[in-house]
């Protein structure tokens, strides 16, 4: 630690945050306290809002959309809001790191990343509030005209998790705002802070009150009544395929709010024999331990032919073995903490699962105790069977099983052999071995020759039990839209009753 800048250490003492609703900073006593994930050491305080303080949220959202300061603007003044806090957000890039390091225990190098991602996201959301637009059909007969509106469905509540609190709410606010909605925004009760951090940022830029509204609080009592609020027309909700299941639930029985879900993933890393295996390597040992393999899209099912299995398998172990784990706020670190002692058991659980079952650790498979915080080795398991939970089971932590394939036919069977559909990577150097895989594997993301690559431009989304609807682009923001068919009749009515 004492390498660090002065910026990089840990605060001395908690830091209180309000929350932010119609405008206004609010507080109340009953507080969450954050722990440092990598350190142990309490570092902010946020407030457990009460349902009333939702149902303030929910109105002041509502008279900032029926009030039409922000719905009805035109689509460049909406850009020009999400173009300033695109500028902000790189003012303060560090200090949102920061708090993104201190609450989630992610490495400072891979946060400050992640926020370049972020002001990308805003400023494609600025592109996009100018682009949307509807449609026209001039082929209804010579007397008859036919126009398609867009329109901002109303007022979103969004609902996200703890593994990239920034990056995930960045990837949807800006792509909210450009379709004229409004929205109240719950983070995960362990990392709201840099949620709190974009109210006063997109303050700064302008943003109308009551537009963006943030509501601190556990899942169980906020994040549920939004899902059953009577006046929010839509939730987006990344998180758990099971509390997905709750929101599809609570609209149903409610006011059949739609519902955007980025939901849970076992995502497959196809390397065939053809393929460059040193880089299809490090990508595997790259998609595996980002963020500690606390990320929907980590590639956690190996599935490589089997002729190179072996020595696929060596190459990628010793890749793994020299990853950096250890101190976030150190520049140096590649891997950082588990972000809560829950997921922390929940993985360590699973390695104990696979050893049992019979898998055999080539790499990792243990914890290890430094600064007060919790971590683990990015672990490699071989000798994986499908039925074993480590084969079928949504870790969110850095333990990759490998399976082996003889046909690309068996290597597509294997990897659509889950209930997820959200990402898959393939290495191969024959194009058309390439673009035939892609177009039978069932994922909403495909990486052929890389991992986890792209920008906002592309929409995100998962088949099958990884959810509904898509994020992020041009996609992205029409999801937040609802169309309207218009109909001009161009002649005199021919009446009815003569
Ligand atoms: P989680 O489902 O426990 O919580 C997500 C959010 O929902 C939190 O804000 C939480 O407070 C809230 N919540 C909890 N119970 C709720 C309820 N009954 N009603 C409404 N909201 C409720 O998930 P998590 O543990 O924070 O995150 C890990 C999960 O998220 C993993 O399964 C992962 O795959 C998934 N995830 C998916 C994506 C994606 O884009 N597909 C991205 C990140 C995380």
């Amino acid at each position: 630690m004492d390498q660090l800048a002065p910026k990089h250490r840990l605060p001395d003492q908690p830091k209180e945050f309000g929350y932010f609703v119609d405008g206004l900073w609010k507080s109340r006593e009953d507080r969450f306290e954050r722990a440092s994930p990598g350190h142990g050491v309490a570092v902010s305080r946020t407030v457990r809002c009460t349902l009333d303080d939702l149902n303030d949220a929910v109105s002041a959202a509502r008279r900032a959309f029926e009030n039409g300061f922000w719905a009805d603007i035109s689509g460049a003044e909406r850009a020009g809001v999400l173009l300033r806090t695109a500028e902000i957000i790189k003012r303060r890039r560090e200090e949102v790191a920061y708090w993104e390091v201190l609450e989630n225990g992610k490495p400072i190098s891979q946060a400050l990343g992640e926020i370049e991602h972020c002001i990308a996201c805003f400023e494609t959301g600025a592109g996009a509030a100018r682009a949307l637009h509807g449609d026209s059909f001039n082929n209804l007969g010579k007397d008859l005209f036919g126009m398609v509106l867009r329109e901002p469905i109303g007022v979103v509540g969004l609902i996200t998790p703890w593994n990239f609190p920034f990056l995930i709410l960045c990837e949807r606010v800006p792509f909210i705002l450009a379709s004229g909605c409004t929205l109240v925004v719950k983070p995960s009760e362990v990392t709201s802070v840099t949620t709190l951090l974009l109210a006063e940022i997109l303050e700064e830029a302008g943003l109308p009150r009551g537009a963006y509204n943030v509501v601190t609080g556990s899942g169980r009592t906020i994040g549920q009544a939004m899902t059953e609020h009577h006046d929010i027309d839509m939730i987006s909700f990344t998180g758990s395929t099971a509390v997905g299941r709750a929101c599809v639930h609570a609209a149903a029985d409610s006011n059949f709010k739609k519902l955007g879900l980025e939901l849970g993933g076992k995502n497959p890393i196809i390397v065939f024999a053809d393929a460059d295996l040193d880089s299809a390597a490090d990508a595997a040992a790259f998609g595996i331990s980002f963020n500690t393999g606390q990320c929907c899209v980590s590639s956690s099912r190996l599935i490589v032919e089997v002729k190179v299995a072996n020595e696929f398998e060596k190459l990628l172990a010793a890749k793994m073995q020299k990853i950096v784990v250890g101190d976030p706020l150190d520049p140096t670190t590649q891997v950082g903490a588990i972000t809560t002692e829950a997921q922390n058991k929940t993985i360590l659980d699973y390695i104990e699962k696979g050893k049992s079952a019979g898998a055999k650790v080539l790499v990792g498979g243990a914890k290890f105790d430094h600064e007060g915080g919790q971590y683990i080795q990015p672990t490699l398991f071989t000798g994986v069977t499908r039925d074993m939970a480590i084969a079928t089971d949504e870790i969110f932590g850095p333990v990759l099983s490998s399976f082996t394939f003889e046909t690309a036919d068996e290597a597509v069977q294997i990897a659509n052999d889950t209930v997820y559909g959200l990402a898959a990577s393939l290495w191969t150097s024959d194009v058309s071995k390439a673009l035939s895989v892609t177009r039978r594997v069932r994922a909403g993301r495909f990486w052929v020759n890389t991992i986890m690559a792209g920008g906002p431009e592309m929409p995100l989304g998962g088949f099958k039990q990884s959810g509904w609807g898509r994020e992020a682009g041009v996609y992205g923001v029409e999801e937040y839209t609802q169309i309207k068919s218009v109909h001009v009749d161009l002649a005199k009515r021919q009446p009815w009753i003569s």
